[in-house]
């Protein structure tokens, strides 16, 4: 192999650059991305970079320098438009073609927008880049209210940057509960407590209709019962959907993301793909999971790597991510799939704030939540891994250490 191409200069991009110099490849290395910054990590932009305590400079994967000295060809600015496969090309933007002996996708995601009357009103916000935090930050900083669309991660985090700013928050969801979907109504309803203390106005079980404004800036949200709730600035947030249509168009396996093996390899055996992007097949769990998580970003490039240099290789970590709003952090660690689990049991008070919750399974753990109580996910970890079934009551006991429970 004397050539890669990588396709998607974000944080797996950057990390699948960097991996495949780590791992001894000296040939070519081109990493092209759209964005025009160089590849940067984002949960910053919904936390300390949207509410200022994070600088500019800490969000980048690598300076500059990092780039020239490690001889990584980084194409910022370019978009690819098509995969050849046949020819091993890539067709660029400005009419350029590019060779590649591996071909890696790490294109990452997109906001699914909202689809009502008003939706392209000035003032109206999505989350994604640097470029939508700057605007968003600015637009915080200018407001006296906003209403939040959507009750996932990104709007729950919006909402603690804006209360932290002093800007009145009402979010508006479908669901019963902020994150239901997610977690399930016995730790979900935690987040809705939390909000509600630091004095968001959750409107729960409440659809969208249209964003109002005088047909320039948009000035509020109608929701579903008719009501109007005025707004300054108007965030939305209703989750990503992979961005596989380059994969799509050239024929590749596209499912809920492009398929790849447990070596991260597509249908294509040239083919690669990582990050948010790719719907892997996980061994531990024996189906394909695709995961929004900055730690399957991190990680996967290395196995994606490795593979692309011909080691037989497997991406076996368990999902992990985390999240901090106000002045809780958590760390969720393990998968579960819907509503899988019979019973929910919590270590510490939930009312307090300071808890580990288990998600099992005919007593097995199959996921752990841990909110403001830390160094616990190798414990945690171990417990899904070990497939063993543990007494609820002593999981619930703090007394005894996790690592005593198999
Ligand atoms: C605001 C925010 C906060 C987050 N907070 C957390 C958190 O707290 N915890 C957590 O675990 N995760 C968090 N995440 C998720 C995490 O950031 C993502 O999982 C991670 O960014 C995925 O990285 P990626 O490299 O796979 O894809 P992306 O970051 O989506 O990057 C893909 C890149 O590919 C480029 N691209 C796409 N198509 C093309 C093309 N045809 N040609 C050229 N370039 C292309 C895009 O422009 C983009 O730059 C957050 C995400 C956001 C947006």
């Amino acid at each position: 192999m004397k050539s890669v191409a990588i396709v998607g200069a974000s944080l797996a991009g950057a990390k699948a650059a960097e991996a495949l110099r780590d791992e001894g490849f000296d040939g070519q290395i081109r990493l092209i991305g759209a964005e025009t910054e160089l590849p940067y990590e984002r949960p910053p932009l919904s936390k300390g970079y949207l509410t200022g305590t994070a600088d500019r400079d800490s969000v980048f994967v690598k300076s500059a320098d990092w780039y020239d000295t490690a001889k990584i060809e980084l194409e910022l600015g370019t978009e690819v438009r098509a995969i050849e496969r046949d020819g091993h090309r890539l067709l660029l933007d400005a009419g350029r073609t590019v060779e590649y002996d591996k071909l890696l996708l790490t294109t990452g995601s997109q906001v699914r927008k909202l689809d009502v009357l008003g939706g392209d009103l000035d003032g109206v916000h999505y989350l994604r880049t640097l470029a939508d935090s700057d605007s968003l930050r600015e637009s915080i900083a200018n407001s006296r209210s906003i209403v939040i669309i959507g009750a996932g991660w990104i709007g729950l985090e919006v909402a603690a940057a804006a209360r932290a700013a002093d800007v009145a928050v009402t979010m508006v969801d479908p669901a019963t509960l902020p994150l239901v979907r997610v977690l399930g109504s016995e730790v979900a309803e935690m987040f809705a407590a939390l909000h509600r203390s630091h004095g968001v106005d959750l409107r729960l079980e409440m659809g969208v209709s249209e964003l109002v404004g005088d047909g320039t800036r948009v000035s509020g949200v109608r929701l579903t019962d008719g009501t109007v709730v005025d707004a300054d600035a108007v965030v939305v947030g209703v989750g990503i959907t992979p961005r596989t249509q380059l994969a799509d168009e050239c024929g590749l396996v596209v499912d809920n993301g492009v398929m790849v093996d447990e070596s991260l390899k597509c249908s294509d055996p040239d083919i690669f793909a990582a990050g948010d992007v790719a719907n892997a097949f996980h061994t531990f769990y024996g189906t394909h999971v695709r995961l929004e998580h900055w730690a399957n970003a991190l990680n996967q490039p290395k196995v994606a790597a490795q593979s692309m240099l011909g080691k037989s290789v497997s991406y076996d970590r368990l999902p992990y991510f985390f999240s901090d709003q106000y002045d809780l952090g958590l760390e969720y660690t393990g998968y579960v799939s819907g509503n899988a689990y019979d019973e929910v049991v919590f270590r510490g008070d939930k009312d307090s704030f300071e808890f580990i919750a288990f998600w099992c399974r005919e007593k097995r753990v199959l996921a752990g939540i841990n909110v403001n109580v830390w160094d616990v996910t190798e414990s945690i970890k171990t417990l899904i891994k070990s497939r063993q079934a543990v007494d609820p009551k002593r999981l619930a006991d703090p007394a005894i250490g996790l690592d005593e429970l198999i």
